[in-house]
């Protein structure tokens, strides 16, 4: 099964793994008190030594939970296709940059370089390089493996770039920690079930106002952890709470508001586009933190560093962090989206080319899995942020019948077929 989406409910899974994470969790709360929820969902995923995603990062079948670009390859094949066409819509400029960010193993790049290279005499005079921001040493290896066949070189006097290689299909591949080490110049950014993963801070409303959730050692039960509120207001309540909220939980991941600020003045800046693809909502919902194992639901505070933990992602709070310097667009439902993208159309020819049952079977499935409101159709939303002049056109309020009307932007509108 997929990742479920927020509210599903369930048995979590019982604790596990050899409890070096916990270990060091423990002696960390004993000597220096409660951390904040942000802080320890960091250790758990991203700690070098003992991290969920350094360490094992089980993306995919074999893994902990599986993503849309791992379930088809027509997910990926669409979202190949939207790039293209937003590059066409900009008036194909002759170099882009494709910078996906948290590649988990590497599958979406992989289905869209497929549909760059299909389309290679479209793309004929432009010169394209993939850049990968991918902090999971475990993962980038795997990735690098899908993506070039093993052919890359560690690059370690570049601190930077810290591996490339070239795609089997030519394109040069970079490897970094950080969105801020990408090169500048006109880039289409990918972010699928990339923002969920970054850590979040957890707000209580109480009768004496906005408390922090924090984590602490329960002096119960030895090394086990617990909630606790934060006795007073801290920083993070201050700056994070918008005065007009109604909610009684809030949850904020800042660190996704700095990569989207990023991203949107670099789109400013430079030109391109993002899109950005998750499970989530536009600011209403409250208490979406959980944990995965073995594709089960799992206890976020069990045994930290052996399961996935994440968060829907609060697209309110990512519009808003693009502070006007782009255009937004979404969310939309993962259904609509790849709706009109065009996923029937792409359905019913591979079902033609296809002559065994069984291959059909896994199409018609995985198409279910995509689509159905029930599975990943509803819950998964698009995002995305593109340059105003590609919404509205830079001089329209001066000469408004002047100008062409500009290509609708693929996906978020209705799939005309000509
Ligand atoms: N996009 C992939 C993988 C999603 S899992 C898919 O849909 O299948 C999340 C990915 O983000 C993993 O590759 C993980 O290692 C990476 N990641 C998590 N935190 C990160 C961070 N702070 N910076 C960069 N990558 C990160």
């Amino acid at each position: 099964a997929a990742r479920l989406c927020s509210g599903a409910g369930g048995q979590a899974e019982a604790a596990g793994g050899d409890g070096a994470m916990l270990r060091h969790l423990a002696r960390k709360l004993r000597a220096s008190g409660p951390v904040t929820v942000a802080e320890y969902m960091r250790e758990a995923l991203t700690n070098p030594g003992q991290g969920y995603y350094t360490r094992r990062g089980g993306v995919g079948e074999s893994g902990d939970f599986i993503t849309s670009p791992e379930i088809s390859q027509v997910f990926g094949e669409l979202i190949g296709i939207w790039f293209i066409s937003e590059w066409m819509a900009m008036g194909k400029p002759n170099i882009f940059q494709l910078v996906e960010l948290g590649p988990g193993r590497g599958t979406l790049t992989e289905d869209i370089l497929r549909v760059f290279k299909q389309l290679a005499s479209v793309l004929s005079k432009c010169d394209v390089s993939v850049h990968l921001v991918e902090v999971s040493p475990k993962l980038s290896e795997i990735q690098a493996m899908m993506l070039t066949g093993g052919k890359v070189q560690p690059n370690p006097e570049e601190e930077l770039v810290y591996m490339k290689g070239i795609s089997k299909t030519g394109i040069p591949i970079s490897w970094y920690r950080d969105i801020q080490d990408v090169p500048p110049g006109y880039s289409f950014y990918l972010a699928h079930e990339f923002f969920d993963a970054l850590p979040i801070h957890k707000f209580q409303r109480t009768e004496k106002g906005w408390r922090e959730v924090l984590v602490d050692i329960d002096p119960e039960v030895p090394d086990q952890l617990r909630f606790v509120l934060s006795p007073s207001r801290t920083p993070a309540t201050q700056n994070f709470i918008q005065p007009e909220e109604t909610r009684d939980h809030v949850e904020v991941c800042p660190e996704a508001g700095v990569i989207v600020q990023r991203l949107a003045s670099r789109i400013e800046k430079d030109g391109g586009a993002a899109l950005v693809a998750d499970y989530g909502h536009d600011g209403t919902k409250t208490d979406t933190f959980r944990g995965f194992r073995n594709h089960k639901l799992h206890d976020v505070l069990s045994a930290p560093g052996t399961a996935d933990l994440t968060a829907d992602v609060d697209f309110s709070y990512l519009r808003r962090m693009a502070q006007g310097k782009t255009a937004t667009l979404g969310p939309i439902k993962q259904r609509e989206f790849l709706k009109n993208m065009g996923i029937d159309l792409r359905l019913q020819v591979l079902l033609q080319n296809s002559s065994d049952t069984a291959t059909r079977e896994q199409l018609l499935h995985s198409y279910d899995m995509l689509m159905n409101p029930e599975k990943m159709g509803d819950c998964f939303n698009f995002f995305a942020l593109l340059p105003h002049h590609r919404l509205v056109h830079p001089d329209k309020k001066d000469k408004p019948e002047s100008n062409s009307p500009l290509p609708p932007v693929a996906g978020f509108n209705e799939l005309l077929l000509k």
